[in-house]
């Protein structure tokens, strides 16, 4: 197994580089940058203020006579007026009085001034302590805080070691510590460097990542919200298939298919009901599509339907065409009477189309035939038996001389 050098990276340098090289990632690593050393501005004025007390208070207090509470009074203050003017820059930044731009320049040069200010409160520290602490401080507390390139982070690491290294011999009367120190700022400078560099690349890693996740969640909302319009289409073409495959194509009635679905539903709940059915079929029908045509023939099965729906009141009535020149008029709740006074009224509404069939036997013009059954309906086999007993009564009125009313009892297998 190769583990990769941590430099390296597996994600294509063209589209790395493509979105590092964007106005937006610019954008967005100066405004981090802002707001990273805006907390940063205002913890270091509170921490200056508690120094700046402490150091009033020994002087007032002559703590020690050979330290020099003036110094670093001065120092503390410029700390502290160094950060409230960055902070005073935000705010006209804020208010768009100083461009994105200006305030990148403006956030290097505060990075600077805090270091090098690091770099002097050492030499001034090398009267007393002897440590380089402050400056190794605050260049790591930059180099952490600050997304910053190697170009620009260059500056202030120049200038803040460049003061200490040639000030050092000044500040330090012992050579054996000055030797020291600058081992040990050779060693600090490159492991703060190499903290700074992991941090940079990582944000701009993390940035490169981020696009690419917003990217493929984009193209993924987009598809879900294209299957979503074609599911909606699909619901919607299922839901006329469904309807279409119930009902008769000529006529528009609903046919067998439809007939079993309206029973099922009104049977939904419901333990027994009273089912009527009217079987219509029409007189001499093969004669008429023999004297006017099979064109003719369907539209006259069209009016012919359209008298029979005429009589539908409620959803508890229905109009099936059962098959070729035979329709069904069938209701839930309707006494035996009621349903003859329907069958009726559907033999006059046609016959007083008044279309011609002058080859038939019963009349000039177009008649039907009907049979009747009421029923009550417990199980399925009933459905089937109030059926067959309105066709034998549908045959019966064909016997009776046609263009007529037939109806006939049925008899539930139990009671046979
Ligand atoms: P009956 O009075 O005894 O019912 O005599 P009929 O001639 O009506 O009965 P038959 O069963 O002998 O003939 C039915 C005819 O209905 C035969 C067929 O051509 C016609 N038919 C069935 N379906 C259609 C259709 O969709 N369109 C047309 N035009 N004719 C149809
Ligand atoms: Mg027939
Ligand atoms: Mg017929």
């Amino acid at each position: 197994m190769k583990i990769p050098y941590f430099f390296e990276t597996d994600m294509p340098t063209n589209i790395r580089k493509e979105y590092l090289d964007s106005k937006e990632f610019k954008e967005d690593l100066i405004l981090q940058n802002i707001r990273r050393v805006k907390l940063l501005a205002i913890i270091i004025i509170a921490i200056e203020m508690i120094f700046l007390l402490i150091d009033i208070i020994s002087c007032f207090l002559k703590v020690n006579k050979s330290f020099s509470f003036y110094s670093y009074m001065v120092m503390y203050l410029i700390m502290i007026a160094i950060n409230l003017t960055y902070l005073l820059l935000i705010e006209n930044f804020c208010q768009k009085r100083i461009s994105l731009r200006a305030m990148d320049t403006l956030t290097v040069v505060f990075l600077t001034l805090i270091m090098i200010w690091g770099s002097v409160i050492s030499l001034m520290d090398q009267k007393l302590y002897g440590h380089l602490m402050t400056y190794m401080v605050n260049m790591i507390v930059c180099s952490i805080i600050y997304f910053i390139d190697a170009k620009r982070m260059i500056i202030p690491y120049l200038t803040s070691t460049l003061i200490l290294a040639i000030g050092l011999p000044f500040f330090q009367n012992s050579s054996n510590i000055i030797i020291g120190h600058y081992l040990n700022m050779t060693v600090f400078v490159v492991i703060s460097w190499t903290a700074s560099r992991i941090i940079y690349r990582n944000y701009c890693d993390n940035y490169v990542i981020k696009q690419l996740m917003n990217q493929s969640n984009l193209l993924l909302e987009k598809e879900i919200e294209e299957n979503k319009i074609i599911n909606k289409k699909l619901k919607n073409i299922n839901a006329q298939l469904k309807k279409l495959a119930l009902l008769d194509e000529l006529t528009g009635l609903l046919n067998r298919r439809g007939f079993r679905e309206f029973i099922d539903r009104m049977l939904q709940n419901k333990s027994e009901l009273i089912l009527s059915v009217i079987m219509i079929d029409v007189d001499n029908f093969k004669l008429y599509n023999d004297s006017y045509g099979h064109e003719k023939g369907d539209l006259t099965l069209i009016e012919v339907a359209k008298q029979i729906n005429s009589l539908i009141e409620n959803t508890e009535q229905i109009a099936i065409r059962w098959g070729g020149e035979e329709f069904i008029y069938a209701a839930f709740n309707k006494s035996q009477e009621d349903i003859i006074k329907i069958a009726n009224s559907i033999r006059l509404k046609v016959m007083n189309l008044e279309i011609p069939n002058e080859r038939s036997s019963t009349s000039l013009y177009i008649t039907i035939s009907l049979g009747t059954c009421t029923g009550t309906l417990v199980s399925a086999k009933d459905i089937s038996g109030i059926i067959d007993t309105a066709d034998q009564a549908l045959y019966l009125a064909k016997s009776n001389g046609r263009n007529c009313v037939a109806t006939l009892t049925y008899n539930k297998p139990s009671d046979v």
